[in-house]
């Protein structure tokens, strides 16, 4: 029979946190709280954007790009959910180049968090149109209006399209990195995602070249794709819609936003689309990591 100590050590092993081998430091450390597979020094460590500097494309540091140009930008904003540092470079590349997929939920739960903060912007910004427009009424019904734009607010998402990768470069990895990062996501929140652009070239390593060669590298990188099975998914989705007016909220996924040149050129790719049925969409993008 055992005795209590015995009995005592067993049940707090039990209910201790196992020691985990850490995915990013390799180190057998104590797990971290709310992300699979790294220690918690890790978990700590993570550069979280959690105030974006610049509104636009997300960035945390001063962002000369979004000011610089006066063209029209096809997305409404670009979230991250973390700065590039070396560390998450690091990461990347074990998850990308080096295929170590155990990578995947860890880098889907971070992406989520990025959609959780876009969520939350998106739902302060219509309250605040909601109470600016109370104002001019009276208290009762202001009372009244905000209880119901807060009741009314749930701003989510209804598409994500994740960017694709060349058939060359799908071939060699075997799997498209933003596509696992939007399966974790629609998982979580119930969005579908849908394959509706291909690459039309391969553009080459982007990493090597400058602002101005990937810009223009980018202009005609993608288009619709052209697979019958993903056209009818997507007139399928808007026939789920219904006769609904408000524009489409779409979000393109990818692990990595650089100049946002490829997020500009999806983002046109996909409006064209939707203008093709008629509908209007407002377009966002969520990346792992901003640069
Ligand atoms: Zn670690
Ligand atoms: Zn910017």
């Amino acid at each position: 029979m055992e005795s209590l100590t015995a009995w005592f050590t067993k049940v707090r092993s039990l209910l201790a946190p196992s020691m985990l081998h850490c995915l990013i430091c390799g180190k057998t450390s104590r797990p971290a709280a709310s992300l699979p597979g790294i220690c918690a020094g890790c978990e700590e460590a993570i550069p979280w954007i959690r105030r974006p500097r610049c509104q636009k494309c997300g960035r945390h540091v001063g962002c000369p790009d979004c000011s610089r140009s006066g063209e029209a930008v096809p997305i409404v904003c670009n979230r991250s959910a973390v700065a590039y540092t070396s560390v998450m470079r690091e990461i990347l590349g074990q998850y990308k180049y080096r295929g170590n997929e155990q990578l995947a939920p860890l880098l889907g739960l971070m992406l989520d968090r990025a959609y959780i903060q876009l969520t939350a912007e998106r739902e302060r910004g219509q309250q605040g149109i909601a109470e600016n427009q109370s104002t001019q009424r009276t208290i009762k019904s202001s009372f009244f209006l905000s209880k119901q734009s807060a009741s009314n607010s749930r701003w989510q998402a209804d598409l994500l399209v994740p960017v694709p990768v060349s058939e060359s470069r799908l071939a060699e990895r075997g799997f498209n990195q933003a596509e696992r990062l939007a399966d974790v996501l629609s998982g979580r929140r119930g969005i579908p995602q849908l394959p509706l652009l291909v690459r039309t070239h391969h553009t080459g390593k982007q990493s090597f070249k400058h602002r101005a060669e990937r810009i223009a590298d980018m202009k005609h990188a993608f288009a619709v794709n052209p697979d019958v099975v993903a056209l009818l998914q997507f007139e399928n989705w808007l026939e789920t819609l219904g006769k609904r007016t408000r524009p489409l909220k779409i979000v393109i996924v990818d692990d990595i936003y650089t100049t946002g040149s490829t997020i500009r050129a999806c983002a046109e790719t996909i409006r064209t689309l939707c203008n093709g049925y008629g509908k209007v969409a407002e377009i966002y993008s969520l990346t792992w990591a901003r640069s």
